[in-house]
């Protein structure tokens, strides 16, 4: 069965001072009430990665992620991180492929497959992102969307790299926006993401890999996202950064 997830991605927010207290004030509630069937991933700027890492140690299903990572090995690439850098940290979690960085630094998927390989080379698991912007959804491209990014990215991979993937569907237009993908419309993407996977992979394959959803996810529609069929957690933005709000949203996963 696939792992439950909840990342948070602080994005370039934050303070190393703000890091931590968000952190204290975050593991202070979830000890409280620590469900370890359900994996929380802090995916923090790279220069806080040691530090919240080392905080989180001991917390049991807590780990620090990274929010990128090169599409270069090594080298002279100045202001890069490899994945070898991150491994080296103890890192185990990286997102590639955030909209973001797809759409403001032109991330193309060939150079997201290269950050993809790097990463499940060192055993760190790539969060994949995908997810349409608004003008596929509004001709009715967006599956066909969708599936193509993947089909150029991660189902590159042979079986056993594609093992260590998670996916996270995020419709562009739904990311810090406040607007959120009903029901219905997170459903039919879950599903034909897990299809077509266990097209490519196999059925057992397709049933263990966790899909996240991520877009305007907040307290008031988690616990009905996190209920639809297909979804096994969920990205979170700008509701992770608030220590109350993010273990709310944690909490609401079953
Ligand atoms: C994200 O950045 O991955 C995201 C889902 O942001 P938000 O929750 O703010 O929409």
């Amino acid at each position: 069965m696939a792992q439950n997830i909840i990342a948070a991605n602080w994005k370039m927010n934050n303070d190393e001072y703000s890091s931590k207290k968000l952190t204290y004030e975050f593991l202070k509630l979830l000890n409280r009430k620590n469900d370890p069937k359900t994996l929380k991933v802090l995916c923090v700027p790279h220069p806080f990665l040691l530090s919240i890492d080392n905080m989180c140690t001991g917390t049991e299903s807590v780990f620090v992620g990274a929010q990128n990572c090169s599409s270069f090995k090594q080298g002279a690439f100045t202001g890069e991180v490899s994945a070898v850098m991150l491994k080296s940290l103890g890192i185990k979690y990286v997102i590639i492929g955030h909209s973001e960085r797809r759409e403001l630094f032109s991330e193309t998927n060939e150079e997201l497959l290269n950050k993809v390989l790097l990463s499940v080379e060192r055993n760190i698991s790539p969060i994949f992102c995908c997810g349409e912007p608004l003008i596929f959804r509004n001709k009715n491209n967006h599956l066909e969307y969708v599936i193509n990014q993947l089909k150029e990215t991660v189902l590159k991979l042979n079986k056993e790299s594609f093992q260590k993937v998670i996916i996270a569907y995020e419709p562009v237009w739904a990311i810090g926006s406040g607007k959120t993908a009903s029901n219905e419309e997170i459903e039919e993407m879950h599903v034909a993401i897990r299809k077509t996977i266990k097209q490519k992979f196999g059925s057992s394959v397709s049933k263990n890999t966790s899909i996240l959803y991520g877009g305007s996810v907040n307290v008031f529609n988690a616990k009905e996202i996190f209920k639809i069929n297909d979804v096994n957690g969920g990205l979170i933005g700008g509701a992770s950064l608030q220590a109350q709000e993010f273990i709310d949203i944690v909490n609401s996963i079953s």
